[in-house]
C-alpha cells in the first residue's frame, strides 16, 4: 500500500512542475504514468499492488496506455466526420497484428516514461511485455501485411478502418516433438482482450440460404429480394490502432458471429439439450478459427460461410455509416474506398450489388458504376491451387441471389467483350464461372472485374499477372492492373524490434529518418567508417546474442553468437524452397567432415515457420531440418563449424526477436512464384544481407541496395518459364550434381533417420521424379552463392560495410511509402 498513497499524495506535489510541461511531456511524465497504472490496478483490474501478479501490472498498463490513444481516437474519428473526409476500408479475412503493448507505447512515446513508473513500481516491463499475448489472427505474410498497413494508414493520416474477423483461435500454436510439427489450439482471448471494446450497436444480420422472392413494380420493372433460411448475427468488437507520434487513430473493426436466438426453449424444455444448442454452435463456429491454410484454398463450406460473413457486416457497415452521416448513396463513391486483401472478400463485388439494387433501389447500371468505383482488388499469388473457385451449386445453395448477380454481371461483361471484338478463348477466360469439369465460379474474375483497380504486390508479380492469371482480362481492360510493392512499418520491425541500431541511428544521422525512413540513406557515407562499422557490429552481436538465449530456451541447442547467422523464417512451402536451403546444408556438412580443417565459416543454420496442418510435404522438410539439427549439433567433427536449429512456434514476436539477428538472410523461392515478400525486408532494414533468387520484391531490393550489397543466384523467372516449355529432367539433374546426389542418398539411406529408415521416401522421391519447385536445377547456383558468402564473411570489414548499405538503402520498403502510392492511385485520398 506504501506505494499507492506515496503515488497519490505526491501527485499534489507535482501539480506546478506538471503545468508547465508541454502536452507531450506532459504525458511521458512518470509520476503521473505511476498514478494512473495504481489507479487503473485497483479500479479496473481490482488488485492491491501488494498482491497484484505480473499480468495485472500488464493489464493495468495496457489499460492506461489505451486511455492515452482513446482520447486521440476521438479526435481523429469526430476530425474525419466534421471535414467530410472520404474513407479507406480494407477488408481482410487475415490481421496478424502480434502484440499491440510496445506498438501502442512507441507511438505514442510513453516508453521512457511508463518504464520508469513501472520501474518504481518494481515492476519489470520487459518481463510483463511478453505476458501479452501474441493475437495471429492471420497465416503470414498477408495478414501481416494487413496489419502493417493499419498502422501506416494511421501515420500517413489516411482515415480507415481495418475489417476482418475476430477468430476465437488463431493460428495454431506449433510445437516440435520427435522432430516433427504437432499443432495446438492458441486461446488468445482466454483471459479477454484488453485492447478491444465491444460495440453493442453495431450488429448485423446475415443471411444464408433460402430463395429470392421477385415482385413486378407498378411499371412492370422488378424487385428481386433474399429471403434467406438462416440467420446470424454479426457483432462488433474494435481495437483503435494508433499512428506514429500519435497524430491519428483509427479502427480495427472484427465481427464476432452470434446465433440470432441463443437456445430453441420449446426444444430444451422438451429435453432435446443438444438439439436446443445446435443452430447456436452453427452460428458461433463462423467466427470460431482460422483457416490454417497458406497459399492454397481449403475450399470448405465454413471458409466460405466466414467470407461472406465479413463481407456483408462490413459492407452494411459502411453504408449505414455513409448514409447516417450524408443521407444519400450519390456520393458513395467520393466518401469510400473498399479494398479487397486477395479474393477473400470477392463476395464484395456481389453483396454490394445486392445492397444497391435491392435494398436501396438503385438501377443496375448505376449500382455497378458506384460498385466498381468503391471497390479495389490486390492478388497476393500466382500460385495456380491457390486462386480461390467455388462450386456454382454451393453458391447457389448458400447465397442464391448473389448467384443471381454473379450471373447477369458475367452476362453482360461477355456481351461486352464480345462486341469489342474479341475471340471465343478469350471470353472463356473472362468469365466468372470455369465451365470445365464442374462449373465453379473464379473469383480472382470477380474481384477483377468488379474493381477500378487490381494490384499486385511487386514490380515482377505485377507484371506477371498480365501475362498469366489475368493474362485475358488484362487484354481487355489494359488499364486495371498497377503494382504497389509491399513495404514494411518501420516501427515495428526497425524501432522497437532493434532498439539498439535505432539509439545508434538517432546518434549518428539524427531523428529524421524516424518521420521518414528514406532519411536512412544519410548512413551511407558511415559505411566506410571504421569506428562506425564497429559499433554497427556491436549491436548486431546484441542482437544475436538474445536470439541465441532464445534459441537456447526453446531448442536446448547452444549456439556461438559469433558464427554467421544465416536464417530462413516463413510459412513452409515448397515453392519457399525451405528444401533447398537444408539440403545445401547437408552437403556443406558432408564438405565439412570431409576436409575440416579448411577455412570453412562458422555459421548456424536457423529455421522457423508453421507448416498447413494437411501439408505434408512441409512438415517433411520440418522433420528432416530437426533431424539433420540432431546429427550435425552432435557431431564432433564439425566442432563450431556448423549449428543447424528450427525455432518453434514463428509468429510475429519471435520475427521481432529473429530479423535484427540474422547476418544473412534467405529468399529462395523459384523465381517467379513468391509475390513479394516482406521477411526480406525486415531483415534488409537489420542490416541483414540477402542472399535470394530474383523473386518478388528481391528485384527491387537488388535496384535499390545495389548488386555489391546482395546476394543473387540462380534462374529468373523467364528461365524458370523456359525450362518448364522445354521439360525438365530433375532425374538428369541430380545425377549430374555428385554432392545433391550423395546427400539425397544419404537422406533415402536413413543417415538422418535410423530408427525410420523410409521417413523421408516421399520427400526424396519427388525431388527424383518430379522436383516442381526446381531445387535440382538452382542447387549449383546456390552452393556456389553460400561459399562466396563464406569467404566475404572472412573480410568482416567489407561484411559490415555492405550491411551498413543495407539498411541505409531500405528506406523506401517502408509500408508508410505503399500506403501513400494506394492512396494516390486507387483510392484518391490525401496523405500528409
Ligand atoms: C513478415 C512475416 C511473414 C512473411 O514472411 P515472408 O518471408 O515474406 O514469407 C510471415 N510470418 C510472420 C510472423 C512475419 O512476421
Amino acid at each position: 500500500m506504501t506505494d499507492t498513497t506515496s503515488g497519490v499524495t505526491s501527485a499534489m506535489d507535482l501539480n506546478q512542475a506538471w503545468a508547465d510541461l508541454k502536452p507531450a511531456e506532459r504525458e511521458n511524465d512518470p509520476a503521473h504514468l505511476k498514478t494512473e497504472i495504481l489507479a487503473k490496478l485497483a479500479y479496473a483490474v481490482g488488485k492491491d499492488p501488494v498482491v497484484a501478479n505480473s499480468s495485472d501490472w500488464l493489464t493495468a498498463t495496457i489499460l492506461v496506455v489505451r486511455d492515452h490513444i482513446v482520447d486521440r481516437w476521438m479526435a481523429s474519428t469526430r476530425e474525419n466526420y466534421r471535414a467530410e473526409k472520404k474513407r479507406v476500408y480494407y477488408l481482410s479475412l487475415e490481421f496478424l497484428i502480434g502484440r499491440l503493448f510496445r506498438d501502442a507505447m512507441n507511438n505514442l512515446e510513453l516508453t521512457s516514461g511508463i518504464t520508469q513508473a513501472l520501474s518504481e513500481l518494481d515492476v519489470d516491463i520487459d518481463f510483463i511485455r511478453e505476458l501479452e499475448p501474441d493475437a495471429a489472427l492471420g497465416n503470414g505474410g498477408l495478414g501481416r501485411l494487413a496489419a502493417c498497413f493499419m498502422e501506416s494508414m494511421a501515420t500517413v493520416g489516411v482515415p480507415a478502418y481495418g475489417y476482418g474477423i475476430r477468430y476465437d483461435n488463431g493460428l495454431f500454436r506449433q510445437a516440435i516433438e520427435d522432430g516433427a510439427q504437432v499443432e495446438y489450439p492458441e486461446n488468445w482471448l482466454a483471459f479477454g482482450d484488453p485492447w478491444e471494446f465491444p460495440r453493442r450497436e453495431a450488429a448485423y444480420t446475415i443471411g444464408f440460404g433460402g430463395s429470392v422472392e421477385v415482385t413486378k413494380d407498378w411499371d412492370g420493372a422488378t424487385t428481386s429480394s433474399w429471403k434467406p433460411q438462416e440467420t446470424v448475427m454479426a457483432t462488433a468488437y474494435d481495437t483503435p490502432v494508433v499512428g506514429w507520434r500519435g497524430e491519428k487513430v483509427n479502427t480495427l473493426r472484427l465481427w464476432r458471429a452470434r446465433p440470432t436466438s441463443p437456445i430453441k426453449l420449446d426444444l430444451f424444455n422438451s429435453g432435446d439439450h443438444m438439439g436446443a444448442l445446435s443452430e447456436s454452435n452453427r452460428a458461433k463456429s463462423i467466427s470460431r478459427v482460422l483457416y490454417p491454410a497458406d497459399s492454397s484454398e481449403a475450399g470448405q463450406e465454413l471458409r466460405l460461410r466466414q467470407e461472406f460473413f465479413f463481407t456483408s457486416a462490413s459492407l452494411q457497415d459502411i453504408l449505414r455509416r455513409h448514409l447516417q452521416q450524408y443521407d444519400t448513396l450519390d456520393n458513395l463513391a467520393d466518401k469510400v474506398a473498399v479494398q479487397m486483401n486477395d479474393t477473400h472478400p470477392a463476395l464484395a463485388v456481389a453483396e454490394l450489388m445486392r445492397l444497391l439494387v435491392d435494398q436501396h433501389n438503385l438501377k443496375w447500371d448505376e449500382a455497378w458504376t458506384k460498385t466498381q468505383a468503391v471497390l479495389s482488388y490486390t492478388n497476393h499469388t500466382l500460385l495456380p491451387e491457390a486462386l480461390e473457385t467455388w462450386p456454382v451449386n454451393l453458391v447457389e445453395r448458400m447465397l442464391p441471389r448473389h448467384m443471381q448477380i454473379i450471373y447477369t454481371i458475367n452476362a453482360r461483361l461477355l456481351t461486352d467483350v464480345k462486341t469489342a471484338g474479341h475471340s471465343e478463348e478469350i471470353l472463356e477466360k473472362v468469365s466468372l464461372i470455369d465451365e470445365h469439369g464442374g462449373r465453379r465460379v473464379r473469383m480472382g474474375n470477380l474481384s477483377f472485374v468488379g474493381a477500378h483497380k487490381v494490384n499486385g504486390v511487386a514490380g515482377l508479380h505485377s507484371d506477371l499477372m498480365k501475362v498469366t492469371v489475368f493474362k485475358e482480362l488484362h487484354q481487355v481492360f489494359p488499364d486495371r492492373i498497377t503494382n504497389k510493392t509491399n513495404g514494411v512499418t518501420p516501427r515495428r520491425w526497425l524501432m522497437q524490434a532493434n532498439p539498439g541500431l535505432t539509439q545508434l541511428l538517432r546518434d549518428t544521422i539524427g531523428d529524421g529518418f524516424m518521420d521518414n525512413t528514406e532519411k536512412l540513406r544519410d548512413l551511407e557515407p558511415f559505411a566506410q567508417n571504421p569506428a562506425f562499422r564497429a559499433k554497427f557490429a556491436a549491436v548486431k552481436l546484441e542482437n544475436k546474442t538474445r536470439l541465441a538465449h532464445l534459441i537456447h530456451e526453446r531448442t536446448g541447442v547452444k549456439v556461438d553468437p559469433t558464427a554467421m547467422f544465416d536464417i530462413q523464417v516463413k510459412r513452409m512451402h515448397e515453392y519457399k524452397r525451405q528444401h533447398l536451403n537444408i539440403l545445401e546444408t547437408i552437403a556443406l556438412y558432408n564438405a565439412i567432415r570431409a576436409n575440416p580443417h579448411k577455412n570453412w565459416a562458422p555459421r548456424v543454420k536457423v529455421f522457423a515457420g508453421k507448416a498447413a496442418a494437411s501439408y505434408w510435404q512441409a512438415k517433411s522438410i520440418i522433420r528432416l531440418i530437426n533431424d539433420v539439427g540432431n546429427v550435425v549439433n552432435n557431431d564432433s567433427a564439425v566442432r563450431d563449424l556448423l549449428k543447424v536449429v528450427f525455432i518453434p512456434n514463428y509468429n510475429v514476436s519471435a520475427a521481432e526477436v529473429i530479423m535484427p539477428a540474422a547476418d544473412l538472410s534467405e529468399q529462395i523461392s523459384t523465381a517467379g512464384l513468391e509475390a513479394s515478400g516482406t521477411g526480406n525486408m525486415k531483415f534488409g532494414l537489420s542490416g541483414a544481407l540477402t542472399i535470394g533468387t530474383l523473386d518478388g520484391a528481391n528485384v527491387e531490393m537488388l535496384e535499390h541496395v545495389g548488386a555489391d550489397n546482395i546476394k543473387i543466384f540462380g534462374m529468373t523467372a523467364q528461365e524458370v518459364e523456359a525450362l518448364r516449355i522445354k521439360g525438365y529432367n530433375p532425374r538428369a539433374t541430380i545425377e549430374g550434381i555428385p554432392a545433391l546426389k550423395e546427400v539425397l542418398d544419404g537422406i533415402a539411406s536413413g543417415i538422418f533417420s535410423p530408427s525410420d529408415k523410409n521417413r523421408y521416401a516421399g520427400l526424396v522421391d519427388s525431388l527424383w521424379n518430379s522436383d516442381h519447385f526446381l531445387v535440382a536445377a538452382d542447387f549449383e547456383a546456390y552452393t556456389a552463392a553460400q561459399r562466396e558468402m563464406d569467404a566475404l564473411w572472412h573480410d568482416q570489414d567489407a561484411w559490415m560495410t555492405k550491411a551498413v548499405l543495407n539498411t541505409a538503402r531500405m528506406g523506401w520498403f517502408s509500408s508508410d511509402r505503399t500506403i501513400r502510392e494506394y492512396a494516390q492511385e486507387i483510392w484518391n485520398v490525401p496523405t500528409v
